[in-house]
């Protein structure tokens, strides 16, 4: 699992190591913005609470990873999980969902909160695929995605109050969970500060460190 400040670059490296491990990519965020696309009544729900920068009930977020995990993809070789836990119940709840050893590390990736609320300020993403791009490196073609030919806008909850916000119930809410793994032998503190792909590579080399003291070869 990856945990990290929002805007900490944790979306665009668990896409890459899921590539990179072959396994599926878990993203609570991810899972969320589908159900506010779908329109249903809890999207509406859910759209109120990400857009004001608070964080789901626990129960909800459980409900749907406990589902995703039980997938046959997950069962068979493994997972990224980006974004949960969020919180001490949270990761509590992951443990209990899991066999002892299933979660082969916690990341998380360090950086500094003036150079997070700058990426966060500047990002934009695709509507329709989730792209990253920013004010510095937009799409080729006036806000229209690269990848997919969807819109390119700023996040609801990337705005300047809705970030305070995100960044305040991080402090409080997500930053005890580093000791919580840390406890546990669990945790592994990656510099996140330059290129993306650099900081790709530290993680790599992170999580293959940790396999080869452990002799695991999944
Ligand atoms: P993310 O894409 O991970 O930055 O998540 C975007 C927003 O979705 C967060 O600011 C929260 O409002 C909500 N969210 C995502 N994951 C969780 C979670 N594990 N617990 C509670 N809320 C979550």
């Amino acid at each position: 699992m990856v945990l990290g400040k929002q805007g900490a670059g944790k979306g665009t490296q668990c896409v890459r190591l899921s590539h990179h491990y072959v396994v599926p990519h878990i993203s609570t965020g991810d899972m969320l913005r589908g159900a506010v696309k779908s329109g249903s009544d809890l999207g509406v729900k859910v759209k109120e609470v990400m857009d004001s920068g608070e964080l789901l009930g626990d129960d909800l977020i459980m409900e749907m990873v406990a589902e995703r995990l039980a997938e046959p993809d997950a069962r068979a070789r493994g997972f990224i999980l980006d974004g949960c836990p969020r919180t001490t119940h949270q990761a509590e709840m992951v443990a209990a969902l899991l066999n002892p050893g299933d979660i082969d590390l916690a990341v998380d990736i360090e950086v500094p909160t003036s150079q997070v609320l700058r990426r966060l300020a500047a990002r934009r993403v695709c509507v329709d695929c989730g792209a990253n791009y920013s004010v510095a490196a937009p799409p080729r073609v006036n806000w229209t995605c690269d990848v997919c030919g969807g819109e390119v806008v700023q996040r609801d909850d990337d705005k300047e109050e809705a970030i305070r916000r995100r960044l305040e119930l991080y402090e409080r809410q997500t930053a005890p969970l580093i000791d919580f793994y840390e406890k546990r032998g669990q945790l592994t503190k990656v510099n996140g500060v330059g290129a993306p792909d650099t900081v790709l590579r530290r993680i790599i080399r992170a999580t293959e460190d940790r396999r080869q003291r452990w002799g695991r070869h999944r």
